[in-house]
């Protein structure tokens, strides 16, 4: 092995041009590739920027070629020599630099590799465990490389366009106190005080809100948050987001801040013009006409409520879920009544997960509905549900009647299934969108009482204050979504900043004063040092960049990421910890059986 010595690199590999010809260039990075052609080796030189053809010729190159001959794949090289223009024949129009190559003088070997379990390439089939585990060779992959550059040209834009816009990015601690959002939090033992923990963020709220009763008027931060989640797919245990906050904000102002921000990053990074302002929603239609709050609307197949059409129906499904408080919804599937009960099947089949007990299939054909339902259903409510559903022949109609979030969930499922089998999702089309007036609190079955549906320093709209302890669930809050073809990208709202309300609101949550005083005290003392109204949002970074790279997983866009089972493969984390350690923290570890 040699050393690098004096040599100082000219440029990055793909940098080199025809306008260096007959110029001298140093070069270095890795030996993506080796031919040998009678003599004449030809290597690939790959840097973050690319390749480009070096070339060993024996005359021109002496002892360089002799050491040539031992270098192997992934080998880290520098390469002194001339830039010349290929033989009209050797053109690689594939390449950037295909029309130029480096005819060495001088090589300096740097160092070696073992041969790489997987190839440094784009296209490679193997499964995402090795990618993982070797992720410093998988972040050597081009396709790699290009997303984790773009993650930083998106934070760049993003930090200068707040800069920009006035805000500050202030840092928040990550040793903390437990913020509800919902999840469960890490917690980090303290050596200094036994039996004491720190939990990690869910995210900065608190401290946010802080910031804007020190009068900073204008915080972002892109920021890592930890939750500590049973993973989903695509979940990530810690995730960025850039968080932001501001003083004296009407909603309309902070749609304005995003959309012109989003808008930024889509033309700088994707060349597209995104209409503003975006289109807005409230969670009520979302529910009713999609089944869900982050609806995408890149396609029709709206849902529609049939309830009203059967009060004295037949048919013994509905029947049950009107007499017990639930809804029937319905959905059109244009031109599809030549679906096979095979296809129907399997839909019916796949909405089971999602606590459907079954679904009603109508096909509408020429000799008039067909189906085993269609039977029970008289004359009137025929005719009333193909109106409303809007059917003509040769399409098939999908109702359902259960609890209103069955209905909703298993109908809001069954219309993405819809759409990809019957291929309606436009590709490179992005539908922002704002979902606003979220209820203020969901009933929880589990815990039998009121939960926050962001968290609980959400206020209530200023007309809706009344209700709070009489009837909490018609509670709307300030509070907005930002979606995109039907992923939530972020969420924020307009915060309580009077300590009587937040006392309210905590009291309906089943916070007790004693309680709201342990975990929340400071933020009520703050509240009573003159908080200016304040709101805020926050957007998912990695969420945002899977979707720029039009990838299928999260774990593309993040350098190093966990497994679904919240593993690094990598560093082997997380993993046992010594007797020693544990002792100093004041903690024992009781081995559970789990037979
Ligand atoms: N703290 C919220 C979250 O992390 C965002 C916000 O309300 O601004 O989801």
């Amino acid at each position: 092995m040699e050393e690098l010595g004096s040599w100082k690199r000219t440029c990055y590999c793909t940098e080199v041009g025809k306008q260096d010809l007959g110029k001298e260039v140093y070069l270095m990075g890795w030996v993506n590739s080796y031919r040998d052609h009678g003599g004449v080796i030809f290597i690939d030189l790959r840097d973050r920027t690319g390749l480009i053809q070096v070339v060993f010729n024996p005359v021109f190159a002496g002892t360089a070629h002799d050491k040539a001959n031992m270098l192997r794949n992934e080998w880290v090289i520098a390469v002194q020599g001339e830039v010349r223009a290929r033989p009209q024949d050797m053109i690689n129009t594939k390449l950037p630099t295909g029309g130029i190559e480096v005819w060495v003088k001088e090589l300096r070997i740097l160092n070696r590799s073992l041969a790489v379990p997987f190839a440094i390439e784009d296209e490679i089939k193997i499964n995402e465990e090795l990618r993982l585990t070797y992720r410093y060779l998988d972040l050597r992959r081009p396709e790699m490389q290009k997303k984790i550059i773009t993650r930083h040209r998106v934070v760049k834009l993003i930090r200068d366009y707040f800069d920009q816009h006035g805000f500050y990015e202030i840092e928040t601690p990550f040793l903390t106190k437990s913020t509800p959002e919902g999840a469960r939090d890490y917690l980090v033992p303290s050596r200094l005080n036994p039996g004491k923990f720190y939990a990690l963020p869910q995210s900065p709220q608190l401290f946010k809100q802080l910031l804007m009763v020190a009068g900073y008027d204008r915080y972002f931060q892109v920021v890592r948050c930890m939750r500590d989640e049973d993973l989903r797919a695509d979940r990530q245990p810690e995730f960025t987001q850039l968080d932001v906050e501001m003083s004296f904000p009407r909603p309309e102002d902070i749609y304005e801040l995003m959309e012109e921000m989003l808008a930024k990053v889509w033309k700088e990074i994707m060349g597209l013009e995104i209409p503003r302002p975006f289109p807005k929603m409230t969670w009520d239609e979302a529910m009713d006409k999609y089944g869900c709050d982050r609806p995408d609307t890149r396609y029709g197949l709206l849902l529609k409520n049939l309830s009203d059409i059967f009060p004295n129906t037949e048919y013994r499904f509905f029947k049950q879920a009107i007499s017990e408080g639930g809804i029937i919804k319905g959905l059109n599937a244009p031109g599809c009544a030549s679906w096979s009960r095979k296809d129907t099947d399997d839909l019916t089949y796949a909405l089971k997960a999602y606590g459907a007990k079954g679904l009603t299939v109508i096909r509408y054909q020429e000799e008039g509905l067909a189906g085993p339902v269609a039977k029970y259903l008289n004359a009137d409510e025929q005719k009333l549900m193909i109106e409303r559903l809007d059917a003509k022949v040769g399409d098939v109609m999908m109702l359902m009647g259960d609890k209103v979030s069955v209905t909703n969930e298993a109908m809001n499922q069954l219309r993405q299934m819809i759409a990809k089998k019957m291929k309606l999702v436009p590709e490179n089309k992005f539908n922002f969108l704002w979902v606003t007036d979220f209820p203020l609190v969901e009933w929880s079955e589990t815990d039998k009482r009121w939960k926050s549906t962001h968290h609980p320093f959400t206020s209530p709209r200023p007309e809706d204050l009344e209700k709070l302890e009489s009837e909490p669930g018609s509670v709307k809050a300030v509070a907005y979504d930002v979606v995109l073809n039907g992923v939530e990208i972020g969420g924020g709202s307009i915060r309580i900043h009077r300590p009587e309300i937040q006392e309210r609101v905590f009291h309906m949550l089943g916070i007790s004063d004693e309680e709201a005083k342990i975990k929340f005290g400071f933020l009520l003392d703050a509240f009573r040092f003159g908080a200016p109204p304040h709101g805020g949002i926050a957007l998912g970074i990695d969420r945002l960049m899977q979707i720029l790279a039009g990838g299928n997983s999260i774990r593309d866009c993040i350098a190093f990421p966990k497994t679904q089972a919240g593993s690094d493969l990598m560093v082997n984390a997380p993993n046992e910890v010594s007797e020693d350690q544990l002792k100093e923290l004041h903690l024992k570890i009781i081995k559970e059986d789990l037979s």
